[in-house]
């Protein structure tokens, strides 16, 4: 019997086993994208990784996934409460370049990270400006529909039409409407948001549009509305973002769909829950924010960040520190080596008692640290070789830490030295102590110091020995 995929639905609030709502079609993945008016740190790409897994999960478990991200750049706004200024032509000015020229590179840039992260690449990456006029059509019907109305900045959904409005995060909207005073500007109650807004009288933007209420340009929820519906249909399988995404941006996405189509958009709602640095939440607006290059300049493998994502359950918060990530890279440099250090056999299949194992952890609403545990005992256990190598190849799929495409750094093992390490750690296995020691002199004779490690070994040039 396969143990069923179990994956958490933050819409029901519970574990819920997934089934998908095609059962020959592919899976439809809807992941909202980065908003580029900077780079991405690397609390954006736990997210980014935490889909990412999901997405392997979702093959693990034989589903061809179709998915979609957008990017945005364009709408977004320096508050959720739709006031402030369009976060684009404010990057724009800071980097004394256009918003389309900063759009253009900060897109490239988060493509060049998802690659050196390997994470897999979106069926559809769809630009918000790219469409623009789907964005229009969505609001004509919800105006058509009643469920907006115009103020003098702006085109409003008017969230007092639904009952279940911030049903997916359990808003309190009394609360809302009489607690803290926010300024809401002239919207009618503090949920209510911008679908359209005009581009002031006085100046020009850079990045504006006709529209049937005038020039002006989309907010930020609708995109991911429109392009949704427009790639997957009116209601698909799975929704993904970051935790900050359920009171605001998810549940303005549901708002809107639910007024145009009548479905509450996804079947699951899943969010990665932040990483945080020193306590604090890493965002962008706060500053000081990590990108991947910091770490590679620091000499990092990008995947060692990926090694450290995999320790912590997407849906808990993970503390970003220096020690993790050696930890981490160190990890990895050793589940490579150990890997590495495998006779290889291409005959030889997974064995499919650890495959069960794996299955069953990455099956529990995706529990990579307990996956990552198998592979580890995997490895240090003593299956023979070629099924490890085998199996863990197959792990692999789902980690995505590269391990067969891995070369250890280059430092010329002569082809007898390798040979002599690979005795002496079969002489190990086979409890044959004298032999062992033996080879170790043979080796050391040759200038080579042999370090054993539970999964493997490693070789290293005997200092001021030529
Ligand atoms: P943004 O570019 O700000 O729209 O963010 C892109 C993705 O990263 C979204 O899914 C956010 O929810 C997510 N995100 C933002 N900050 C963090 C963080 N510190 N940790 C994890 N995910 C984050
Ligand atoms: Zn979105």
């Amino acid at each position: 019997m396969p143990v069923p995929l179990v994956l958490y639905d933050n819409y029901e609030r519970s574990l819920r086993e997934f089934a998908p709502l095609a059962p020959e079609g592919p899976v439809g993945l809807y992941t909202c994208g980065p908003t580029v008016y900077d780079y991405q740190h690397i609390g954006n790409y736990r997210t980014f990784l935490f889909e990412d897994t999901l997405k392997r999960v979702l093959r693990w478990n034989g589903y061809r996934v179709r998915h979609v991200m957008n990017v945005t750049d364009v709408g977004h706004l320096t508050s959720d409460a739709d006031t402030g200024e369009d976060k684009m032509e404010k990057g724009a000015r800071r980097a004394g370049r256009s918003a389309w020229e900063i759009a253009a590179l900060y897109t490239q840039a988060f493509i060049d990270d998802l690659r050196a992260l390997d994470i897999l690449p979106p069926d559809v990456l769809s630009r918000a400006t790219d469409h623009i006029p789907e964005q229009i059509a969505f609001i004509v019907d919800l105006e058509r529909g009643g469920y907006t109305y115009r103020t003098p900045d702006g085109v409003y959904f008017d969230t007092s039409r639904q009952a279940d409005y911030g049903y997916l995060a359990r808003l309190d909207k009394s609360g809302l409407e009489a607690g803290k005073r926010v300024d809401i500007g002239d919207k009618k109650r503090s949920t209510d948001f911008a679908l359209w807004k005009f581009s002031p009288p006085s100046s020009t933007r850079q990045m504006e549009w006709d529209s049937p209420w005038g020039r002006g340009f989309p907010g930020w929820h609708i995109e991911c509305s429109a392009m949704a519906q427009q790639y997957l249909g009116d209601f698909f399988d799975i929704h993904c973002g970051g935790e900050d995404h359920i009171p605001v941006h998810h549940t303005n996405e549901i708002a809107q769909t639910e007024a145009r189509v009548g479905t509450r958009l996804a079947n699951f709602w899943m969010h990665g829950y932040f990483l945080i640095a020193n306590d604090a939440k890493m965002a962008k607006s706060a500053g000081e924010f990590l990108r991947v290059q910091a770490l590679v300049d620091r000499g990092y493998d990008p995947l060692a960040f990926r090694y450290l994502c995999l320790t912590g359950h997407y849906r808990t918060q993970l503390n970003f520190t220096w020690e993790a990530l050696d930890a981490a890279a160190t990890g990895l440099a050793r589940m490579r080596a150990g890997f590495h250090a495998l006779a290889a056999d291409d005959g030889a299949a997974g064995d499919i008692d650890w495959v069960a194992r794996f299955t069953a952890h990455v099956n529990d609403d995706l529990n990579t640290p307990r996956a990552l545990a198998v592979a580890w005992d995997l490895l240090r256990g003593d299956a023979p070789d070629a099924v490890k190598r085998a199996t863990l190849a197959r792990f692999d799929d789902v980690l995505g830490l590269r391990l067969a495409a891995w070369r250890p750094p280059r430092q010329d093992v002569p082809a007898e030295i390798e040979a002599l390490a690979q005795a002496r750690r079969n002489a190990r296995r086979a409890k044959n102590w004298s032999e062992a020691d033996r080879l170790r002199a043979e080796l050391r004779a040759a200038g080579w110091e042999m370090e054993d490690r539970a999964e493997g070994y490693a070789l290293k040039r005997r200092s001021g020995v030529a």
